[in-house]
């Protein structure tokens, strides 16, 4: 096996690259269990919210079974979450999943409770004073009104929190004090199975990983600019050398894009290729007085059924509300970064 030269800069390192990216060693994300999807999705409303019905009981079922006993930090008082489940682009089966996974997480755990809406004027700031935090549910594209741009970000900016999962990295891309807060801009989502390394170790977010690198298999979002460690604390990323699925679809990037028949959607992909090989899949960072915490996993109902998931999500919620305290200054990438190998 070819060992890049940058990586075999001594035989000892160039044998622990060799046993990391050998086959033996990665390990292979299994099959998740099948989630039943709401077919066909329901269509837009008038006022662009979407009828989703209630979650058949053997789905609620296994979502209960992923939650955790209680929570990580205790409340410092009676906490509110808003959770956000409109989107005005790309309707995710698994919205209806989330909305009841982060509901029965509160519940069951006595973390926060939740109010769930489509409704862009449950947004302003009338409304949104009575909460902690923002969690928004795989809200795709948004077209969102300026006077909620403006609401959420004071809100924010005056100390509370905001969340996004999966589809929510996808939220704005003609806003950019929205995008900058959310510390990124989606590309495309050209991976599958890969292998996430766990970037700050020391963090309680991450605290239930216990510092492995561990496989997983979800439709997974490659970011562009903003997104960099100089402003954000990254706590998950691909674990590039040990994901070997990654650069076969670098290629396949690279290849659509120089071919004669590309289309311009073709060469705009290949922006997802970074040239710095730093996939970041988690990530906080404190936004004035506020905190936010963005996973870009979730794509897939399954997530809201894997305890480990579901924990992790709930220590970024309780972080993004001021309960959990964590390091969120930004480390930039280099050897002294945590998780740097
Ligand atoms: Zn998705």
């Amino acid at each position: 096996m070819k060992i890049p030269v940058f990586l075999s800069r001594s035989p000892v390192r160039a044998l622990l690259v060799f046993a990391a990216i050998s086959p033996l060693a990665a390990q292979t994300p299994a099959p998740l269990p099948k989630a039943v999807v709401e077919k066909p999705i329901p269509g837009k409303l008038k006022n662009g919210e979407r009828p989703w019905q209630e979650l058949p009981e053997a789905e609620v079922e296994k979502i209960r079974a992923a939650l955790p006993d209680k929570a990580q930090a205790t409340p410092a008082k009676p906490r509110k979450l808003l959770v956000f489940y409109r989107t005005d682009g790309f309707p995710h089966a698994s919205i209806p999943h989330w909305n009841k996974c982060i509901e029965l997480l509160g519940q069951k755990t006595g973390a926060y409770t939740v109010t769930l809406t489509q409704n862009y004027d449950d947004l302003l700031p009338d409304k949104l004073k009575e909460y902690d935090a923002l969690f928004f549910n795989n809200t795709c594209r948004m077209k969102t009104p300026e006077p909620v741009k403006a609401a959420v970000q004071d809100f924010v900016k005056s100390g509370k929190g905001w969340v996004g999962n999966h589809g929510a990295g996808d939220s704005w891309h003609d806003w950019p004090e929205g995008k900058e807060m959310l510390g990124c801009k989606f590309v495309c989502h050209p991976f599958g199975a890969i292998q996430i390394k766990v970037d700050d170790p020391e963090s309680p977010l991450t605290a239930v990983f216990g510092g492995k690198s561990f496989p997983h298999r979800d439709e997974i979002y490659a970011f562009t600019d903003p997104y960099s460690r100089e402003k954000l604390r990254v706590l998950l990323s691909i674990d590039y050398p040990n994901s070997p699925e990654v650069a076969k679809s670098e290629e396949t990037l690279r290849k659509r894009a120089a071919a004669p028949e590309a289309k311009d959607r073709d060469r705009e992909f290949l922006a997802a290729v970074r040239a710095d090989k730093d996939y970041a899949l988690a990530w906080i960072r404190p936004w004035e007085k506020g905190r936010v915490f963005y996973c870009a996993l979730g794509h897939s109902a399954e997530v809201t059924f894997d305890p480990a998931m579901v924990k992790f999500y709930l220590a970024g919620i309780q972080y993004a509300i001021g309960d959990l305290k964590a390091a969120d200054g930004a480390v930039a990438t280099g050897p002294d970064r945590p998780g740097a190998d």
